[in-house]
């Protein structure tokens, strides 16, 4: 076997601007692979199509390279896990495993219109405070919450005994502590939460049945649209207008934008995008033909 198969390729190559953009690509995490032969000197890459890559120092199976016939971005990336070119590369997940795992946004729309009206605006709530990561749904378990457990955008899962427990007076824990008959020591409300959840787990017949509600990793794309969806479909905002010679506060649906008619007449409207255009598919775009403002009751 070759000593080292990446120099079949002239060392001037690599610094021509076309290969300079794709030593750069090679580095990102998002080029990651999914598997290295170091014996082979092979790689397996993810990548956009159903079928992943195959590369070696030589060739690579991508449509870039059976085009250019010029070390494509996996090439000088397997070179680089190899140590055979240089260059600081990122670990991670590639980019097509992770949109492999996704929905489209017209998915998701699709899925968010077959729940009721109330689940709609809980998912509202869902994805503007998610990825938040200090940010917990968790709400009653109820109608919602079982049309919720059916939607593949968003987990629901059952809040932990601690959720639970803080849902409830310091007095009603230990009201339920005397009920069933537990010895318990004098403790901080939290601290007597967290000896509830070791000592006495039968507590949970007295605490609040929650559930939590996260969106699920198919839409990790997608939290900005989703949300957006559904305030342009629900929420209003206060717009500062003159409106037939009266100035003052008007109500408009949530992202609306004033635009001019060619009759001189001012009406508001969505921006024109992926978003508008479900809006429309679903048949709940309130600006559709322009909307008018009206004084705020
Ligand atoms: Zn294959
Ligand atoms: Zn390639």
């Amino acid at each position: 076997m070759a000593e080292n198969s990446f120099q079949i390729w002239d060392d001037a190559i690599h610094t021509a601007p076309d290969q300079v953009k794709r030593i750069a690509s090679a580095k990102k995490a998002a080029t990651s692979p999914s598997s290295i032969d170091r014996e082979s000197k092979t790689g397996v890459f993810e990548g956009s199509g159903k079928e992943p890559y195959h590369v070696t120092l030589e060739s690579c199976t991508c449509g870039d390279f059976r085009r250019r016939k010029l070390p494509c971005k996996h090439m000088y990336r397997l070179a680089m896990e190899l140590g055979e070119f240089g260059g600081d590369f990122a670990k991670g997940t590639n980019k097509n495993v992770v949109s492999h795992g996704q929905i489209k946004f017209e998915e998701a729309v699709d899925e968010i219109e077959k729940l009721p009206e109330a689940a709609q605006r809980d998912l509202q709530r869902v994805f503007f405070w998610n990825p938040n990561p200090e940010y917990m749904h968790i709400r009653e378990v109820d109608d919602v919450s079982k049309a919720l457990e059916t939607c593949p955008i968003v987990e629901v899962k059952e809040a932990s005994l601690t959720e639970r427990l803080k849902l409830m007076k310091k007095t009603d824990i230990i009201h339920a502590l005397k009920e069933m008959s537990v010895e318990y020591p004098k403790l901080p409300k939290e601290e007597l939460i967290q000896w509830c959840v070791e000592n006495a787990p039968s507590i949970a017949a007295y605490a609040p049945k929650r559930c939590i509600v996260a969106p699920a990793f198919c839409v990790s794309k997608l939290y900005r649209s989703i949300y957006t969806y559904l305030a342009r479909k629900f929420d209003w905002n206060n717009s500062y207008d003159i409106f037939r010679d009266k100035e003052g506060v008007f109500v408009i649906p949530y992202g609306a934008q004033q635009v001019k008619q060619p009759d001189g007449q001012y009406v508001y409207d969505f921006p024109n995008d992926e978003v508008t255009d479900m809006l429309n598919k679903h048949h709940c775009n309130r600006c559709a033909g322009g909307y008018v403002t009206k004084a705020r009751e």
